[in-house]
């Protein structure tokens, strides 16, 4: 299994971050992506080290949608220097969130639009979190040509005619632990309709567990949870699920070129 979504540098991991990586490793989780984009740049640059002395999780960096209104333009060179780093896989998270709105819209939709040359540039896919702002967040990612590269949706919270509008474009979605909550038909219906080559799951912990873990610390190890419920949404075996999201996340994130192995530890002499 891959969790193409967690965020490993969140503070509520400092002190058992070994542990939380270990019972991730024996559910079966085999690479993370870890999303260096907290509040400020320092989430990247510490999901950038973490990369590299893991050889199972990768990095990709941004600054959440919540926060771009504090971004200077010394942070943009720090990421736009790190976009390109061997361990570095996506951009992001970036995109739009009308929900919280903690940044104005329009300076939202500017970072976006930044993020996502930014990615063309570095040549990453970029990753993106939409909530409440589905229209809006289709025609930039069309508009700023982001097909080019590639990218995802992830926890998509959308329906079938949001889903449509983002596949139309080759993006794929990523579906999250909320597929197990009790209200969340409009997600299971887009989870059911989506292509077999378009899907794929993450945990975004430390946020939203699933159920039963609903309430708690989320961790990689619970991607199987939502793995589960995706297989039994589109009738087919835990087993071909999990091989058809690991190989869309591999795809996706091109993780066959980047060294399974991080750089400080490939030499040998
Ligand atoms: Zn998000
Ligand atoms: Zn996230």
């Amino acid at each position: 299994m891959v969790d193409s979504h967690c965020h490993l540098d969140s503070e509520t991991f400092r002190s058992d971050l070994p542990a939380v990586l270990d019972r991730a490793r024996s559910a079966g989780v085999e690479r993370m992506i870890c999303i260096g984009s907290g509040s400020d740049i320092r989430s990247a640059l510490s999901s950038v080290a973490l990369a590299g002395t893991e050889s199972d999780v990768y990095a990709t960096v941004g600054v959440h949608p919540h926060d771009v209104a504090r971004m200077t333009e010394s942070d943009w060179e720090t990421l736009e220097g790190l976009a390109r780093l061997p361990r570095v896989v996506g951009i992001g998270e970036t995109g739009l969130d009308y929900h919280y709105e903690h940044s104005a819209r329009d300076a939202q939709q500017a970072a976006f639009r930044r993020f996502v040359r930014l990615a063309r540039q570095a040549g990453r896919p970029v990753v993106s979190h939409v909530r409440d702002a589905h229209a809006d967040a289709a025609e930039i990612l069309r508009a700023e040509g982001a097909s080019e590269v590639g990218g995802v949706i992830h926890c998509f919270t959308g329906g079938v005619d949001d889903a449509r509008g983002y596949l139309d474009f080759g993006h794929y979605l990523s579906f999250s632990g909320i597929l197990t909550f009790k209200n969340a038909d409009h997600i299971r219906a887009a989870a059911r309709f989506a292509p077999a080559d378009r899907v794929l799951v993450e945990t975004d912990a430390p946020y939203l567990a699933p159920i039963p873990y609903r309430g708690q610390r989320n961790e990689p190890a619970f991607v199987a949870r939502t793995l589960g419920l995706l297989a039994e949404i589109r009738g087919i075996s835990v087993a071909d699920a999990d091989r058809i999201t690991t190989e869309n996340a591999c795809r996706l994130f091109r993780l066959g070129d980047h060294p399974l192995v991080p750089a400080d530890r490939t030499h040998s002499g």
